[in-house]
């Protein structure tokens, strides 16, 4: 087990060094264009994939840095460069974690290439669990996948919604109902294999913020997937539902979920998606407050703003630091005894909604205007408190461990 360090190692550093270049270089002069056009940045993915960031060899090697610390870095610097594009570079990452912990290893080697495609063909995935009726409560889920045993297909019906590069991804990963009886642990994650009939992409959403982010609903009519795009099999599927039969049956013994497990580890990153944008702003306003001048002075030399700035900067490192010991504790298989994964996701979110609007404030009438990053900064922090969790979930996560009482 690595020993928990808050200090990058040289090779971090020079990949925070490198990330950092491209998100300054590549990804913060795109910015503005590609909130305005609401678009998928394709070129920018591309460049990315050119470069080896938008590939799966560097997710892995982040992924499984021991330290914890190689996913939030990596994450701080592309969002610090701009939200929106970002998660058009991270978002087929949801879907591949996905695959890598829930699939089989052929699985993994057959679809997640899949997901990426290559520098000159470049493809994304998608991540499809939320439905209209099932955001928070996940148990309400009713895309229903029905197995048909004479031809080993799976039949999945269902509308989900809010997902990330929901249509347009190459593969699509989507969580289905196989056994209503069971709630949440009666779900299933599947694999539509690229250009499956009956996957159509419904309605895409015009967004307040991560508008250069492709978010749309995704229509399932009669998707037929052959057996082996059960993630994990239909053997582990079985027993892991017979064991939730067992467990029902005997009085509802209340187990550790092992969905929440992967949340818990999973969330860090989301928190470090919100540091990234905040100490994008935080850097905006320090600038300005140091070289606008009012009275006859910078408006730094005032107290009421530079006091807001020392404010921000506090935050900004207690959030940081949240989000590394949360990730040093997921890679580390430590158990997440106070929900750590979801108070690092909850304190950086809400630091980000806070620090992005105390910019605004610090610009003035400056900052309000497109002319500025951070009112785009602002309006793509809003997402953070909501995906992956809402803040209202992560409150509830958080009490639920710490008392042991199904809080509700
Ligand atoms: C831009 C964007 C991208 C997304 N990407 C994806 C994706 O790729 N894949 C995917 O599957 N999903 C995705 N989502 C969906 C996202 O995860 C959900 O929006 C989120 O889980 C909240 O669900 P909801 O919107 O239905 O809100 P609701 O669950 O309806 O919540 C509404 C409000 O009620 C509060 N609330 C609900 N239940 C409780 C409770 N028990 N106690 C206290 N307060 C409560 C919530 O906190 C919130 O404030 C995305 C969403 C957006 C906006």
């Amino acid at each position: 087990m690595a020993e928990f360090t808050m200090e990058l190692n040289d090779e971090q550093k020079e990949v925070r060094d490198w990330l950092h270049g491209f998100a300054a270089d590549v990804i913060r002069p795109a910015a503005a264009e590609w909130d305005e056009r609401e678009e998928t940045p394709w070129p920018v993915i591309q460049e990315a994939a050119k470069v080896g960031i938008y590939s799966l060899d560097f997710y892995a090697q982040q992924y499984f840095d021991q330290t914890g610390l190689g996913i939030p870095m990596a994450m701080e610097e592309l969002f610090w460069g701009d939200a929106g594009i970002a998660l058009s570079i991270v978002g087929t990452g949801l879907a591949a974690v996905g695959v890598l912990a829930n699939g089989t290893e052929e699985q993994i080697g057959t679809w997640v290439p899949q997901m990426y495609g290559d520098a000159n063909d470049v493809k994304l995935a998608a991540f499809c669990s939320s439905e209209p009726d099932a955001g928070s409560d996940v148990a309400s889920m009713r895309t229903r996948a029905v197995y048909d045993e004479a031809k080993d297909e799976w039949v999945i019906n269902g509308t989900k919604t809010w997902a990330t590069n929901g249509g347009i991804a190459n593969v699509h990963v989507v969580v289905a109902v196989v056994d209503p009886e069971l709630g949440s642990k009666g779900h299933a994650s599947f694999i539509i294999p690229p250009n499956t009939p009956g996957l159509s992409q419904g309605q895409k959403f015009k967004k307040h913020g991560i508008r250069a982010s492709h978010t749309a609903e995704v229509i399932l009519d009669n998707v037929r997937v052959p057996g082996s795009c059960l993630l994990g099999g239909k053997e582990k599927l079985d027993e892991r539902l017979a064991r939730a039969r067992e467990r029902a049956r005997a009085g509802g013994e209340r187990v550790k979920n092992a969905a929440m497990a992967t949340f818990e580890a999973s969330r860090p990153a989301v928190g470090a998606m919100a540091v990234g944008t905040a100490r994008a702003a935080y850097e905006v306003a320090l600038d300005y407050a140091k070289t606008r001048e009012q009275f006859g002075r910078p408006i730094i030399d005032n107290q009421g703003v530079a006091f807001q700035l020392a404010e921000m900067r506090t935050q900004i490192d207690a959030a940081r630091l949240l989000v590394w010991r949360a990730s040093w504790m997921a890679i580390n298989g430590r158990p997440f005894t106070a929900a750590e994964g979801s108070m690092s996701k909850l304190f950086a979110s809400e630091t980000a909604k806070k620090v992005t609007a105390q910019a605004i404030q610090i610009l003035g009438g400056n900052g309000y205007t497109r002319e500025y990053p951070v009112e785009r900064m602002h309006r793509d922090s809003a997402i953070y408190t909501i995906f992956e969790g809402t803040s209202e979930i992560q409150r509830l996560v958080i009490a639920r461990t710490l008392s042991g009482m199904p809080i509700r």
